[in-house]
């Protein structure tokens, strides 16, 4: 069975003290309930990362950065390493976020870049794919979301890529409230796991953990982590409440 993964993106959210309370209520959660085939990771602002690391450190939670740098070290003022990561004990790391890609400008090939610094690192990516909403009302969807994994991730040998958890967030879902059907979920995550078994083989893409992202809640998730190549979710705006992101870890533990 493949690993289900519920992960939360804080964003650029949270003060010192509320991100200190969040933590503590995830870990109380996840301490006193046996997850079992359910990895839960937060993945809060970089200024947190110790904080995180240092509360999962005696329990179940694993904690990911949102974003790493494509370099190794040097003058890059503000730029945050792989290497700086790994020794923080931080196991994966966002990469290719819609809104990294948006805002500030990040190609295919810089997110191929940041895969293989994070990989180098024993830092797990967490892909992010998927297409914008003119994107899909052309029907290109499937196409997009190809080209983003064949220009990022499919130059990985295959034991690289077993270190990779795809993320499918279409665009227009992202912070919108308008969440993808759970047949349009279904749909395009058989359909990147059909092209890494093309890539790959059988077993890689069986055991690919792939996770759906885009307004998912307390009320929708259930649904959608139902379907048989959805495993988990990227949560975003859901994952600042605690209540809120407990009972979609428990939706996928049931
Ligand atoms: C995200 O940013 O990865 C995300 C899924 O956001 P939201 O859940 O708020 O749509």
């Amino acid at each position: 069975m493949r690993t289900q993964i519920v992960a939360g993106n804080w964003k650029m959210n949270k003060t010192f003290e509320e991100a200190d309370d969040l933590i503590n209520d995830i870990v109380d959660f996840v301490k006193n309930h046996n997850l079992e085939n359910t990895a839960v990771i937060i993945c809060p602002p970089s200024v947190y990362l110790e904080l995180a690391t240092d509360f999962a450190n005696e329990t179940n939670l694993h904690v990911g950065a949102q974003n790493l740098s494509n370099y190794e070290s040097g003058a890059y003022t503000g730029e945050i390493s792989a290497p700086m990561l790994e020794s923080m004990e931080v196991g994966y790391c966002i990469i290719g976020h819609s809104e990294r890609r948006k805002y500030f400008n990040e190609t295919n090939e810089m997110i191929a870049e940041k895969v293989n610094m994070a990989l180098k690192y024993n830092i797990s990516p967490i892909f992010c794919c998927g297409e914008l909403l003119p994107e899909r009302e052309k029907g290109n969807h499937f196409d997009i979301v190809k080209k983003q994994l064949e220009e990022s991730v499919f130059h990985l040998n295959k034991t690289d890529f077993g270190n990779i958890i795809i993320a499918y967030e279409p665009v227009w879902a992202i912070g919108t409230g308008v969440t993808a059907t759970s047949d349009q979920a279904q749909e395009m995550h058989y359909y990147i796991r059909s092209l890494i078994k093309e890539k790959y083989d059988e077993e890689t893409g069986e055991s690919t953990t792939i996770l759906y992202g885009g307004s998912c809640n307390s009320k929708n998730a259930k649904e959608l982590f139902a379907n048989p190549d959805v495993d988990g979710g990227l949560i975003g705006g859901a994952s600042l409440k605690s209540d809120e992101f407990i009972k979609i870890i428990q939706s996928i533990d049931d």
